[in-house]
């Protein structure tokens, strides 16, 4: 592989990598150019023993650790992720495609946050005292056990992180299975965490697709499940879960409204709706698809949106002036394509965009199609590409009742100069991740998750640990028992 951050085997368990190159093959494909980069081998059933096997052996020493412990080698990990930013990078945009202009900002950087964080945190999870007259309870915060972490492609060092870090603050281990579409990133940041001291058999990344996820899901030994995913891999993940009544954490998919106001100021709600479409290609679960706009701003904002996205810099993702980079996959790029097909037949009229680009990889063009109507397959089905439907209305009560016609609840956000026009539609939508004059941002000191089918719990932020942890309560008699006979 012509990269410096070369994972040396297809997985890593039990603090090292191991190969079994009698597990499938499955080829990493750089994006940008079709070329296959890496070659890895699904996890064979003895791989997966491997893991469960060091996961569970390793986990009850690492709960004995205080928090401190336990939180300084994670805060040591997240330095190493900072110092060697540049290559985890490199390494991110040979996964996915994405841009050096995003990689270098959002990937390693957010997982070495959640890291931070959550390794600040660990040192202060506690119980409570409950005084009941002379008796009294107390709580204990203790860890679940065995956790299986299965990531999507679209952030998979992030991903990675935002499920091991809290996990690990909590004193689980880990089992993670990245997508198979992007499986190299996962491993390097087992190979860090280690190097920063975590004990063997913590954190172990194996290989493979849904048919290595399912086992996992079901293993007796495992307690918890997060899932970040489609809404279709979500339900049978969550179902398969529930058989061993497990916990979950499902960060699912979405077609999430972004409403834009005639009073908004014109040039940052077009930037927000850029972001809300064309970052990452689009490929953001909680993109903001299905852009409201009110009819008084409507030709303003189209106009503004064409010229500014005429500007993006689309080309080699290496080079950092490149701002909007390929699909992750020829499979994603298809599909795109098809919905960009289906809103042609439907009558929406494309405003700009809509082809592949004549060039090598899997480039498609920022595509905005206007007078999208609510039942157009377009504005109810997710994409996960860069084609934004912009829908025109007119009273505020109209537009919040069709954002929230949908069975997703990811995300939501409005744009408006009057403060408490914000805060009264935000209120009203039904969505986990919201934002006002603002679109995407998802600093890891805030919960961030679904609502509706978008999702079940939360990841970062506080109330991640509350899905890592389980309390237990003791209540303590200090006199005598009082027994019926
Ligand atoms: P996907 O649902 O196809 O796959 C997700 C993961 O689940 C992969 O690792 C896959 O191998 C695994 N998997 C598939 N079937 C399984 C099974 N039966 N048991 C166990 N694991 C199984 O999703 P994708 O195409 O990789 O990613 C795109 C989707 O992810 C989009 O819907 C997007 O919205 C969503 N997503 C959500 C968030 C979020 O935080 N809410 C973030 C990123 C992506």
């Amino acid at each position: 592989m012509p990269y410096p951050t070369q994972p040396t085997a297809s997985h890593f368990v039990n603090g090292a990598y191991v190969e079994d190159t009698a597990g499938a093959e499955i080829p990493v494909i750089y994006p940008a150019t079709g070329e296959q980069i890496a070659l890895v081998h699904e996890a064979t059933p003895a791989i997966i023993e491997h893991a469960l096997n060091s996961a569970k052996a390793a986990q009850k020493a690492w709960a004995a650790l205080s928090g401190t412990e336990r939180g300084r080698i994670l805060r040591r990990a997240a330095e190493m992720i900072r110092e060697r930013n540049h290559d985890l990078s490199v390494l991110e945009t040979y996964d996915t495609g994405k841009p050096m202009s995003e990689t270098l900002y959002v990937d390693a950087t957010s997982g070495a946050d959640a890291l931070e964080y959550f390794g600040g945190l660990a040192g202060s999870l506690t119980g409570e005292h409950i005084q009941l007259g002379d008796d009294w309870v107390y709580t204990r915060r203790e860890a679940l056990g065995v956790c299986i972490g299965i990531g999507a492609w679209n952030y998979p060092t992030q991903i990675a992180c935002w499920k091991g870090a809290p996990a690990l603050a909590c004193g689980n281990a880990m089992v993670f299975k990245p997508s198979e579409t992007t499986p190299l990133c996962a491993l390097k940041v087992a190979e860090i965490l280690h190097e920063a001291g975590l004990p063997a058999g913590l954190y172990n990344v194996i290989q493979g697709t849904g048919a290595v996820g399912a086992p996992l899901v079901s293993d007796p030994r495992v307690d918890k499940v997060s899932l970040t995913g489609s809404v279709p891999t979500g339900r049978k993940v969550y179902a398969a879960a529930a058989a061993g009544i497990k916990n979950v954490t499902m960060e699912l998919g979405g077609k999430s409204p972004l409403i834009i106001f005639d009073d908004a100021s014109l040039e940052d709600a077009v930037g927000g709706a850029i972001l809300a479409n064309f970052y990452s290609s689009g490929q953001v679960c909680s993109n903001g698809t299905r852009v409201f706009v009110q009819k008084g701003i409507k030709e303003a904002f189209l106009a503004r949106l064409h010229e500014r996205l005429s500007e993006a810099v689309i080309g080699d993702p290496m080079d950092e002036a490149t701002n909007f980079g390929p699909m992750v996959s020829e499979n994603q790029m298809k599909i795109v394509q098809s919905y960009i097909e289906k809103g042609k037949a439907d009558g929406a009229r494309l405003v700009c965009g809509g082809a592949r680009l004549e060039r090598e990889g899997y480039y498609l063009e920022p595509t905005v199609f206007a007078d999208v109507k609510d039942d157009m397959i377009i504005a109810r089905e997710e994409i996960f590409g860069p084609v934004m439907a912009v829908l025109d209305f007119d009273a505020e009560d109209d537009a919040i009742a069709r954002a929230n016609a949908t069975e997703f609840g990811l995300s939501a956000g409005v744009f408006t100069s009057d403060l408490t026009r914000g805060h009264r539609v935000i209120a009203q939508l039904q969505a986990g991740s919201c934002f006002i004059n603002s679109y995407n941002d998802a600093p890891v000191e805030a919960p961030f998750g679904g609502s509706k089918q978008s999702g079940v719990g939360r990841e970062n932020s506080k109330a991640a640990i509350e899905h890592y942890s389980q309390m237990k309560s003791v209540y303590v008699r200090m006199g005598a028992v009082d027994a019926p006979f």
